[in-house]
């Protein structure tokens, strides 16, 4: 059974008493910093200098204090890095690792680098994981208004003894325990992360939602009924998934729709389907899957961006813009 902790077990003065330095002012990066400032936390944001985005004046204009990544490092002693995971061995390497002193502790909202040596630290500083289970704007949002995304704790070097209950302390100060937190490895979480995003959440979603777009229009049935079909609907189902489960599920749809769903899922999704999971699993833990990732970050994202833009011109992408027009509550949810 899993460890699952939440407000009354997680000590606010514990981060409060410490000086934190939040590196990057992204999705998570953002939303840490504020909730953290708001907990009665000493934070500062760390941004590397000709920034081009506008996330050091987001940050100044939201009332935080900005410096480099290694002035930050070096004021504080707890460490959270929160910029793309390609480059956080980098930044770690020029900015951080000089800056470390022993009792220190470096903190990650994901496993990659740590899990597959990108990052290795040194003997003396604690090395924690807070990881929240939702995108960073929801993250933030939850917290303003008295709640929580739940939230994954793990410590992978406990140099101070102590290492556990300073990471229960941080998720406590962007509202993780409010909802739940998670005691995990850094190991359980990365593996775990990679694979339900590649397998099931954006990876198997994506080309099963494509797949059943292309066989309907293919079929020569119209492209907006495909696209409400197959993408549009999904919404609701997921919605009903995420209140009640499966059975939830199936209670609202029609007992036809309950039919099909029992005697054709397992004909899209074969024991051949799975086979290719378990093999996807299996080049997540060897590593091959992280060392093709940062080799394709590094040679410039050629692959990734050719795919981007196949997607961007597909028939289900433009049909989909065109009916969001139609439907100005959906882009503005
Ligand atoms: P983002 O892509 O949103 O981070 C962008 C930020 O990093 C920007 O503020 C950018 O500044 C800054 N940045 C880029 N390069 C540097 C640099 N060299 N030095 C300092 N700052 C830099 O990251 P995410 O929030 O998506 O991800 C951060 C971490 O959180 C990752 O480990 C990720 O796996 C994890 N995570 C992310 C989730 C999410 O919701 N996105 C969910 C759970 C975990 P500028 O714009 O000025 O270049
Ligand atoms: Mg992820
Ligand atoms: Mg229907």
């Amino acid at each position: 059974m899993a460890e699952l902790f939440y407000d009354a077990d997680a000590d606010l003065s514990i981060i409060q008493g410490r000086k934190v330095a939040v590196i990057g002012y992204g999705s998570q990066g953002h939303a840490h910093a504020l909730s953290l400032r708001d907990s009665g936390v000493d934070v500062r944001v760390g941004l590397h200098e000709g920034s081009k985005s506008k996330s050091k004046a987001k940050a100044e204009e939201q009332g935080l204090r900005v410096v480099t990544p290694a002035e930050a490092a070096a004021e504080a002693d707890v460490i959270m890095i929160l910029i793309p995971d390609p480059i956080q061995a980098q930044v770690y390497e020029e900015s951080i690792a000089p800056n470390l002193k022993d009792g220190d502790a470096l903190f990650f909202a994901h496993g990659l680098n740590i899990r597959f040596g990108f990052i290795l630290p040194p003997a003396g500083v604690d090395v924690c994981m807070v990881a929240p289970k939702g995108p960073g704007h929801l993250v933030r949002r939850q917290y303003e208004e008295g709640r929580g995304v739940p939230c994954l704790a793990a410590v992978e070097q406990d140099a101070t003894g102590n290492a556990f209950a300073l990471a229960l302390s941080y998720a406590k100060g962007i509202g993780g325990t409010r909802a739940g937190v998670i005691k995990t490895t850094f190991t359980e979480e990365t593996e775990t992360d990679l694979f339900g995003e590649q397998a099931v959440l954006a990876g198997g979603i994506s080309a099963l939602v494509k797949a059943g777009f292309e066989t309907l229009v293919e079929a020569g049935y119209q492209p907006e009924i495909a696209y409400f079909e197959c993408l549009h609907e999904l919404k609701l189902i997921v919605d009903l998934m995420y209140e009640g489960g499966l059975e939830k599920m199936r209670w609202s749809i029609s007992e036809t729709a309950e039919w099909g769903d029992y005697i054709t899922g397992p004909r899209i999704i074969t024991d051949a389907t799975k086979a290719e999971m378990k093999q996807v699993l299996a080049e997540i833990q060897d590593g091959t899957f992280a060392q093709n990732w940062m080799d394709e970050y590094h040679g410039g994202l050629k692959k990734y961006n050719e795919y981007k833009d196949a997607d961007s011109e597909h028939l289900l992408e433009t049909t989909g813009k065109q009916l969001r027009k139609l439907m100005s509550w959906v882009e503005s949810a």
